[in-house]
């Protein structure tokens, strides 16, 4: 007997379910990961590039024998379990718009061969939280508490020893095995090792170092003190469940606080799976009527905003860390987005679609929703007559300005935290701010006011 192991979000090798559930139906498994355009297509150089150089860590971790196929999953699954005389496929059961259509799709073309979904992503996989009535959770607080009730499970121990893996040199016909491609051209981007190993490693980290004082400088751009666990989440490097395992013993308000943040991303699983129009129409439909910007000069302004030229210092390095290291600190994407929806009254939906390019970690629900409920459009919505002056948060989180400092360099020259207020002027090569934010913040606070009167 043998069984595929179809790799998606899921690449690593400890604490993975679907490898014991195929051990135990199959003496032989054959590891595959397929190369999905329609899943590739939205992604940009530096995440295309983290996953291929994740690929080759789980290659490598394989001693090679990890098979990498083109195409559509559809097409390529009932061919690769012909070609080695698989009776079952497993995988991590995905739950976004794209991955649950894929999956049934190829549940169907797989006919006789059983697809095994074992296991998931998030601690709790989402559908599972619901209030007593059945119905799921729209504020966050709340389905925090379930969660945590709910619980998970221990982690699975497993290995590259846990299954007997299958040379793809062995199977008979079936699609063609390519190389693991190239990275793209990144440029300037400068991104985290990739893989298992590198996910381990960063973890341990941040344990030894950070996690006590999270709580009270996961805010702080400049210390930039957070995990940066992001980019091994997204591709599954790690499971979350070994994070909270490792935290669990641990006491004190800064792991309960990476807890909660952990909560945050199954919430928006959680939101995702069940209204997955979310991805695209607003999660309070009474936005639907909301007025933004559109045509020429709106195009321009989004494109200031892009490169980091709105003459607002934390939007600006924001947006130009973005672009150098396709990752933003999370205090600063809220600004940011901020600034987008109610300074310069785009729609969040360039904003997320422009994030989701340049991300490494990039995840279709955890990116919608921060921007959503920046936007006020989201779950948990903040009130709509908060909104941010860039100013006033650039001084509180980056209280000394070396956050700017470091990624706008035409503002090196100045001292301090008068980085956020030019008061000796605009230095050369910098540029005048776009917008008069008092003035925009009445304007963003008219159209919600409109919205919420009818
Ligand atoms: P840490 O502070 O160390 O947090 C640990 C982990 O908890 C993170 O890796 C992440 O998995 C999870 N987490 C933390 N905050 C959030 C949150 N607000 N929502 C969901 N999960 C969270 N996160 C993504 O992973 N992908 C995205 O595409 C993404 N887009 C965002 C867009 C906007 C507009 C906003 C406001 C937030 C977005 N986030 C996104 C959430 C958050 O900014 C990042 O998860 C965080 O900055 C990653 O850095 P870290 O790993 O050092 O975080």
């Amino acid at each position: 007997e043998a069984a595929v192991i179809w790799f998606r979000r899921d690449l690593r090798l400890g604490d993975l379910p679907t490898l014991t559930e195929a051990a135990v139906r199959a003496e032989r498994s054959l590891a595959l990961f397929v190369l999905d355009d329609a899943l590739l297509g939205p992604a940009g150089a530096p995440r295309t590039t983290f996953l291929f150089r994740c690929l080759r860590e789980l290659d490598a971790a394989l001693d090679g024998r990890l098979l990498v196929v083109r195409g559509d999953p559809v097409d390529v699954l009932p061919r690769v379990a012909a070609a080695v005389g698989a009776s079952s496929v497993h995988v991590s059961a995905d739950f976004a718009p794209y991955g649950t259509r894929r999956d049934t799709a190829v549940e169907q073309a797989l006919g006789e061969v059983e697809l095994v979904r074992t296991g998931s992503p998030y601690a709790v996989a989402p559908g599972r939280v619901t209030k007593d009535d059945g119905d799921p959770y729209r504020v966050f607080t709340p389905f925090r508490r379930a969660w945590a009730e709910h619980g998970w499970r221990a982690p699975a121990d497993t290995g590259a020893g846990t299954v007997r893996w299958i040379d793809p040199g062995e199977k008979d016909g079936g699609p063609r095995r390519v190389r693991i491609p190239e990275d793209v051209a990144l440029g300037e981007v400068e991104l985290p090792a990739a893989g298992e190993a590198a996910a381990s490693a960063r973890w341990a980290e941040f344990l030894q170092s950070d996690v006590t004082a999270y709580d009270d400088e996961r805010n702080r751009p400049d210390h930039d003190a957070t995990s940066r666990m992001s980019p091994y989440l997204k591709y599954g490097c790690v499971h979350p469940r070994t994070m909270l395992a490792d935290l669990k013993g641990r006491t004190g308000s800064g792991a309960t606080t990476f807890t909660t943040e952990l909560a945050w991303r199954d919430f928006y699983a959680d939101v995702l799976h069940r209204r997955p129009d979310t991805a695209r129409e607003h999660y309070d439909r009474r936005f639907d009527k909301i007025r933004y910007d559109d045509g020429a000069a709106a195009r321009q302004a989004f494109d200031a905003w892009a490169t980091g030229r709105t003459g607002f210092p934390i939007v600006d390095a924001g947006m130009r860390q973005l672009l150098a290291q396709g990752w933003v600190h999370n205090r600063v994407r809220m600004i940011v987005a901020s600034f987008l929806t109610k300074d310069l009254h785009l729609s969040w939906t360039w904003g997320a679609r422009h994030f989701m390019r340049h991300l490494v970690d990039g995840d279709l629900s955890s990116n919608q929703h921060g921007w959503q409920w920046t936007a006020g459009s989201g779950t948990d919505a903040s009130p709509y007559f908060r909104v941010f002056n860039p100013t006033t948060q650039g001084e509180k989180f980056d209280p000394q300005g070396d956050y700017v400092r470091r990624w706008v360099p035409e503002l090196r020259g100045v001292a301090g935290k008068a980085v956020h207020t030019l008061p000796g002027g605009v230095p050369p090569g910098y540029v005048e701010p776009l917008v008069d934010h008092k003035h925009e913040r009445l304007v963003a606070l008219d159209r919600y006011a409109a919205l919420k009167d009818g």
